[in-house]
């Protein structure tokens, strides 16, 4: 009956099927995005630059950040763009990689992530991940270094410190090989008193709408080497704002963000919102960049208000990390207590638990309903693909294959 009424209800279909769940004193559906950093402080701020147009452009607030953001992650220089994929380009240009070379990286990634290199000229060459932190395996790198092998990626994933960390760096350092770190997930994970990032040459960070902490869209490049800066500094200079529609947009988004997937009154207010916001709503991932397509505003740097967001989003960070790791321990519990294997704190980490990560039944990811039904959770999916969410193939990464077939991921935040 619920499948006929879809169409003819449209947008009132959420309300309609939670008003009558609370009749039958049944738990409600909540939109969620069950990583949503954003409170009714955000919409005060992005309210107030939507008021005031005029300093938009204005440098100051944009250095504030990257001063704050360099300082709470105790890095030297930090740039910020407007995705976590522009500070990737902006890694790539100011370690040198040219047209031809070739960076090896973990068969369980992000699209945008091979995209970055592409766009730059370079061949992507992927490693098999291990399974107790989906890092890239330090056992079956050096086979894939060639001649042409001048940078290794590395990523933390759902915020677990990559179990072979120190030893990638070592191989990279043996075979002068530049690496950097995808921190996309795990901005504020400690590894032996130090935030993740500040190991390789360049790291960086994402303040995308389903990360550690949000801008909507948004990222940070960071190294800890002057002559790096410099050149990360130059592409920084050369890169564009966004145009004010498109800042106008990313603040009504966070807006529309809060209201859907925050709010209290979320199973109610969010498809009104999405009604009255849908002119304004932004997509992380265009089907083009899914192609393989460069966008042609890919590659712009933070505007002031943007950064105001991302400012605000900083004095919160830790609480919400805090929360992700209390959580985190109850689903330690859950997983003793029901045999499936807790992913792996690495010694002298702290991770952040973006989500928890656990390998299940192949069918237990194929329809992930049981969660809603035993735990009142909406489990995580992703990755679906090597290349997530492209069908791109990969050859010879039998555990990153694993965990596309049936790694879920538990949310982390009280929702
Ligand atoms: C989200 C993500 C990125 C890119 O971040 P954006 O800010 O969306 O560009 C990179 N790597 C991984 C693993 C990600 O999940």
């Amino acid at each position: 009956m619920r499948k006929t009424f879809k169409p003819l209800l449209g947008i009132g279909y959420n309300q309609f099927i939670n008003v009558v769940k609370l009749i039958h004193g049944e738990p409600i559906n909540y939109p969620s995005f069950s990583s949503m950093t954003l409170d009714k402080d955000d919409v005060i701020v992005a309210k107030k630059w939507l008021r005031n147009k005029k300093t938009w452009y204005d440098c100051n607030t944009v250095e504030e950040y990257e001063k704050k953001f360099a300082l709470w992650n105790g890095s030297k220089h930090a740039f910020a763009f407007m995705g976590g994929r522009i500070a990737l380009s902006a890694c790539i240009y100011a370690l040198g990689l040219k047209e031809g070379d070739e960076v090896i990286l973990p068969g369980y990634t992000c699209v945008v992530v091979p995209n970055a290199f592409h766009f730059a000229g370079i061949k992507t060459i992927y490693c098999d991940i291990e399974l107790d932190t989906y890092g890239l395996d330090a056992s079956q790198l050096e086979c894939k270094i060639t001649p042409k092998t001048k940078a290794v990626l590395l990523h933390h994933l759902y915020g677990l410190v990559c179990r072979d960390y120190e030893i990638i760096l070592e191989i990279a350092n043996k075979y002068g090989l530049k690496v950097i770190e995808d921190c996309a997930h795990s901005t504020g994970a400690e590894y032996k008193g130090k935030k993740v990032g500040n190991f390789g040459d360049t790291s960086f960070y994402s303040s995308e709408q389903s990360k550690i902490f949000t801008t909507i869209q948004g990222g940070m490049a960071v190294t800890n080497d002057d002559k790096i800066a410099e050149k990360m500094k130059k592409y920084y200079n050369n890169a564009m704002f966004p145009d004010d529609e498109w800042i106008d947009k990313q603040l009504h988004n966070v807006i529309y963000n809060y209201y859907a997937y925050k709010h209290r009154k979320r199973w109610f207010l969010g498809d009104f919102m999405k009604l009255l916001y849908k002119k304004k709503l932004l997509i992380s991932t265009t089907k083009e960049e899914e192609c393989g397509i460069k966008p042609t505003y890919y590659g712009k740097r933070m505007p002031s208000p943007i950064a105001s967001i991302g400012l605000n989003q900083l004095e919160k960070i830790d609480y919400y990390n805090e929360q992700r790791r209390y959580i985190a321990k109850k689903w330690d519990k859950w997983c003793e207590k029901n045999g499936y294997k807790k992913p792996m704190v690495i010694p002298y980490s702290i991770p952040v638990y973006l989500r928890y990560p656990i390998i299940v039944e192949e069918e237990k990811k194929q329809d992930t309903s049981w969660a809603l039904r035993e735990l009142g959770v909406q489990v995580g999916i992703w990755f679906v693909s090597n290349i997530h969410p492209s069908a791109w193939p990969v050859t010879g990464c039998i555990n990153a294959d694993k965990s596309v077939k049936q790694c879920v991921n538990f949310p982390c935040l009280l929702s």
